[in-house]
């Protein structure tokens, strides 16, 4: 066991070697089981944040770690030069679960994200007749999909943009719920719509309900594409596979990442109708380590354990029951507490308390979470988290949150 001396040394080599483009907390974590993680010095925490949602199915899932074991001792990565035994079974389940038609499998989420962007322009040049180099892409305000040098480029965060232009042309960005501004923004050169069902980095909001619904019906009747990307909001979290499914929102590419991973390594993919991925031809894209047999496994195996296991259920049961016990705590520091399935926010008033005092609380109450927008606090825990678990967690929000 380590003591806080021999933390803080960790913390400093680490931070004297690491691009600082995290704000991490101070605790150094050492291993991880189901629910929970340990630090270098024995304290245990209930893991609130699961990687941003990565970490969906628990740290260290033993049907994860089967799948991550046996495949590894027969082929991890011959490249995608080379057809191999486990890229179709991933895939074919993959386009079931989502009702789509192909898919092309990537690593990190941005990834799938760059490679939608491409597959949209493409279509609206090759099917479309968009003129070259015109095709438009409507995004939204507070957006989050990733850190490329495109995407960053209309990310209307400052933080993410600033000193990293020049932006990419061709994104047209409009205030998130809002059908209208889509409507007025849709122009002969609109390619896509591509939006995030509930937008995590920007604190988990809530669109209007049937917005959803409605950008898909503009988007048939302007010949547009509607492209969902539920890198966090998709497998299971929000108490459905896919956020869409609460409206019946089917779009017609999706881009998934994190939990698609299994907890263990990056796997993403874009998933989307016949018409718009058959477009793509060999050299057009690619990706060295996407696709390789050990990924597919692991998604597959991924896929298999959250329909199993009823995650997607339990996230539905779980989330309403830490909702309707997080609404019952009484402190003015509560601007707004919202969310859909296991996926929470805490919005804050920053008067009385900023969102990284009250997270480093939660650590001292073992308890592992996030702010995000400096104001709310987001609570995302593993789907196989159980109902004492989420209890215990909020006896400790409700004691902090009582102090003020
Ligand atoms: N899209 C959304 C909605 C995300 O939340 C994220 C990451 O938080 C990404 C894309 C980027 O994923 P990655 O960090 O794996 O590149």
């Amino acid at each position: 066991m380590h003591t806080p001396i021999e933390r803080n040394y960790l913390i400093d080599e680490e931070q004297k070697v690491t691009a600082n483009y995290y704000h991490p907390l101070p605790v150094v974590l050492a291993h991880g089981k189901g629910a929970w993680v340990w630090d270098i010095m024995g304290k245990r925490y209930l893991d609130m944040m699961s990687a941003y949602s990565a970490v969906s199915l628990g740290h260290g899932h033993p049907k994860i770690l089967q799948a991550m074991y046996e495949q590894s001792t027969r082929l991890c990565v011959p490249s995608r030069a080379y057809y191999n035994d486990r890229l179709a079974p991933f895939l074919q389940k993959l386009c079931e679960v989502s009702n789509l038609d192909m898919a092309a499998p990537l690593n990190s989420g941005v990834e799938a994200v760059e490679t939608a962007i491409k597959a949209v322009r493409q279509w609206g040049y090759l099917v479309k007749g968009i003129e070259k180099n015109k095709a438009e892409i409507i995004v939204a305000d507070n957006n989050f999909h990733g850190r490329t040098t495109t995407i960053v480029g209309f990310s209307s965060d400052e933080d993410s943009h600033t000193n990293f232009g020049p932006y990419a042309p061709g994104f047209i960005s409009v205030p998130f719920g809002d059908v209208e501004a889509i409507k007025a923004a849709i122009t002969p050169n609109t390619c896509a719509v591509m939006i995030e069902p509930i937008q995590g980095e920007a604190g988990v909001i809530l669109p209007p309900v049937g917005y959803l619904k409605q950008v898909k019906e503009l988007c048939q009747k302007n010949n547009v594409l509607f492209i969902l990307d539920e890198v966090q909001s998709g497998l299971g979290r929000t108490g459905k596979m896919f956020a869409f499914e609460h409206e019946d929102a089917q779009p017609d590419g999706l881009i998934l990442g994190k939990a698609l991973g299994g907890g263990v390594m990056a796997v993403s993919a874009f998933v989307a109708r016949k018409d718009v991925m058959e477009l793509f031809s060999p050299g057009s894209h690619g990706s060295t380590f996407g696709g390789n047999p050990l990924a597919a496994a692991i998604g597959l195996q991924a896929l298999r354990v959250i329909e199993a296991e009823g995650l997607v259920e339990r996230s539905k049961e779980l989330g309403t029951h830490f909702l309707e016990e997080l609404k019952k705590i009484k402190s003015p520091a509560i601007r707004d507490i919202r969310g859909k399935g296991l996926w929470i926010g805490i919005e804050l008033d920053p008067a009385i308390v900023k969102g990284r005092d009250l997270v480093e609380q939660l650590l001292e109450k073992g308890i592992l979470s996030k702010e995000t927008q400096e104001t709310t606090i987001r609570l995302a825990p593993p789907l196989i988290i159980t109902s004492e678990e989420i209890d215990w967690a909020v006896e400790q929000i409700n004691s902090c949150l009582t102090l003020y």
